[in-house]
């Protein structure tokens, strides 16, 4: 203990070489975060931030807080258009001829040719495509995914999942316990298969190992676009222990649920149960365990 105290008081007074070396990196990369949010980086500068932030709760939390403004100015309702506006907009909408493939086909009164059919078919692909893009777009996308079910339960009723909530709480505060070229130690160290998800703009940053509950997890942390998501792999019988989980993620379903601002899913693989937890919005969280069952 007295050796604890003397070696902080050794780093108050002069800093390691390493901790030096860390917080001049630190003051450097702390003025890209801005950039680094908005994606305006060289990708040889993210992977650095990326590698610092692993090590950094306080750059963490700064990107926090500079996504919180991003996405406040994204939902910032534009100036309303004025009504005259509108109303020339909606009078214009009117006006505009409404091909449909029926009338095409009635209007030439003549049996279609091949090239004809495929106008209409291509017509028919580009108006579908984008009354899709508008879908997604406009944030219906939900309605599209309608595999997944709400735990009956709040969180912190289900030992492992408060367990992990709370893991990932004490973890996203200070600095992550591993990298991600640990991985290869967290395998060798679980008795079960330890396969890191993959999507778009998710980027493994640190794989480790803890105890959840006392069994053997492996944690694996990630960011999304700029926030931090932290997987959690446990042994299977681990994972469908509690009833509330086995209701939720019967007939294939995700689980999902939410513990303040952060969001929980949870399903199972062949031989293990996957927890994964993320200050986003569920739907971040669901279009990745979208991308890991389509592989
Ligand atoms: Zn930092």
């Amino acid at each position: 203990m007295s050796d604890d105290r003397s070696s902080l008081a050794n780093r108050a007074v002069s800093p390691s070489p390493e901790e030096a070396a860390r917080e001049s990196r630190h003051e450097v990369l702390r003025e890209l975060l801005g950039a680094y949010a908005d994606r305006e980086l060289p990708p040889e500068t993210v992977a650095q931030i990326d590698a610092h932030l692993v090590g950094c709760a306080e750059c963490r939390h700064s990107l926090e807080v500079h996504h919180t403004l991003r996405a406040r100015l994204a939902v910032e309702p534009p100036a309303a258009a004025s009504p005259a506006f509108r109303a020339r907009i909606s009078a214009a909408i009117d006006a505009a001829p409404v091909p449909t493939a029926p009338r095409i086909a009635a209007d030439a009164r003549v049996t279609p040719g091949p090239r004809m059919l495929w106008l209409v078919a291509s017509g028919w692909v580009v108006a579908t495509v984008l009354a899709l893009t508008l879908a997604v777009t406009s944030g219906s996308a939900s309605r599209f995914t309608p595999s997944t079910r709400a735990l009956a339960a709040p969180v912190h009723d289900v030992p492992l999942l408060g367990a992990v909530v709370d893991d990932y709480a004490r973890v996203s505060r200070g600095d992550l316990p591993g990298r991600a070229r640990d991985l290869d130690a967290v395998r060798a160290a679980v008795s079960f298969p330890v396969e890191p998800l993959r999507a778009p703009n998710l980027r493994l940053l640190a794989a480790w190992t803890t105890d959840v509950r006392g069994e053997p997890a492996a944690v694996l942390a990630y960011r999304l676009d700029d926030r931090l998501l932290v997987q959690y792999l446990v042994p299977e019988d681990v994972f469908f222990q509690h009833p509330a989980i086995r209701a939720a993620i019967a007939d294939h379903h995700l689980l999902r649920a939410a513990d303040g601002d952060r969001t929980v899913v949870a399903w199972p693989d062949s031989s293990t149960g996957n927890v994964l937890v993320g200050n986003v919005p569920t739907e971040s969280l669901q279009s990745i365990w979208r991308s890991e069952s389509t592989r």
